[in-house]
């Protein structure tokens, strides 16, 4: 969901890669479509923050194994299809 022609990279640079134990990394960018509603960072606040800006931010360098199934959740509820998976 949403246009990816006007995805902006926010807080971080995107990376691909494995991590030490041979699992893709995972994690989450939050596009300019977020309308600041909260939700990503109640449902999921190891990987989503609120930022001063009042919009979401992805603060995890990579979702944790046990994170995973929250910030799927949070992914999948954001309103707006603000959360995208890199
Ligand atoms: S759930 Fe979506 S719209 Fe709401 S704060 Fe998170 S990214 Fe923004």
């Amino acid at each position: 969901m949403g246009d990816r022609r006007h995805q902006r990279k926010r807080d971080f640079e995107v990376s691909r890669g494995k991590n030490e134990k041979g699992d893709p990394k995972m994690k989450y960018v939050v596009n300019e479509s977020c309308i600041g509603c909260g939700l990503c960072a109640t449902t999921c606040p190891e990987v989503f923050s609120m930022t001063d800006a009042g919009v979401a931010a992805a603060i995890a360098e990579e979702v944790a194994e046990e994170n995973r199934g929250s910030a799927a959740e949070a992914r999948e509820n954001c309103p707006v299809g603000a959360i995208e998976e890199v």
